[in-house]
């Protein structure tokens, strides 16, 4: 039955203590795609958002498809990857074109370690689930390359992965489509940076960037910022803490993001 274990919950210890208005919100408050609210709740079984969902599908889902970076800060364990991955899913699922592998990767989500890419591939693929068409990979070096440049080849929707084998497939797999890269997600960015990923990270952003520009200039649009514009991806930075690192690689990464700061154990 749904009783049985809250799945997914984490009180051993780490118990919320500043209740605030976003405790009674439900997944039904949200402006979510009703077969995608159906399926977290049914499915997945959980039973609300957290803090850090709510605020981000608030602050990160836009019906114009016009959305705005995002920097996120939140303790560990506050549910920050369905934070990031609900918008994706629910803007590719309102779209009336169903998503084609063929398109290429419409989402990079960079990790700090492997183990935690397999973790976030796990949700991403539950979550996912009954829109087979949206092809949910990871390639963190578990595999021989050659495997993983076949599954790139074929397209990988939404791809996580490491900054590290990442930028290894920029420079050696030609076949990698780019060009349609709508997310770029810089998860655990506190944890990206310890482990010494900062240049990765930002040849696999000029990367997206030049990659970008054959296709999506045409819909350059006027705009307050004096650098030219390309048709936005999104990207979204997500850490548990904010260190003067992170803000500088939320500088580079990131255009006028929404903030969304929440707890205050820093
Ligand atoms: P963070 O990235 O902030 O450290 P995670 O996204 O890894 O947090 O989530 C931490 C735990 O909370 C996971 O076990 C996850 O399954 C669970 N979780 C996420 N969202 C919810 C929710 N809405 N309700 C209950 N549990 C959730
Ligand atoms: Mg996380």
């Amino acid at each position: 039955g749904s009783e049985d274990g809250e799945p997914g919950t984490t009180d051993d210890g780490k118990k919320e203590n500043n209740r605030s208005l976003f405790d009674d919100v439900g997944f039904d408050d949200l402006k979510l795609s009703p077969t995608l609210k159906r399926h977290v709740e049914l499915r997945m079984l959980l039973k609300k958002p957290t803090k850090v969902q709510v605020a981000a599908i608030n602050a990160l889902v836009s019906p114009h498809g016009n959305s705005r970076d995002g920097l996120i800060r939140s303790q560990t364990g506050s549910g920050k990857t369905l934070a990031f991955l609900l918008p994706i899913a629910h803007t590719l699922l309102e779209r009336r074109k169903k998503v084609d592998r063929a398109e290429g990767t419409l989402a990079v989500i960079l990790e700090p370690t492997r183990e935690l890419a397999a973790q976030v591939e796990q949700v991403a693929q539950k979550l996912f689930r009954p829109w087979h068409w949206i092809v949910v990979g990871a390639v963190m070096g578990g595999e021989k390359k050659k495997a993983e440049k076949s599954r790139l080849r074929k397209g990988v929707t939404i791809l996580i992965t490491t900054p590290g084998r990442m930028v290894d497939h920029l420079r050696s797999t030609a076949s990698m489509q780019l060009a349609n890269c709508e997310w770029l997600i810089l998860d655990e960015a506190d944890r990206l940076l310890d482990l010494g990923f900062g240049p990765a990270i930002r040849e696999t952003i000029e990367t997206l960037d030049k990659r970008a520009k054959d296709v999506q200039e045409v819909e350059a649009e006027s705009s307050s910022s004096h650098r030219k514009f390309r048709k936005r991806r999104q990207n979204i930075l997500l850490s548990a803490t904010l260190t003067k690192e992170v803000t500088k690689l939320a500088d580079i990464s990131l255009q006028d993001p929404v903030k969304i700061v929440l707890g205050g154990d820093e």
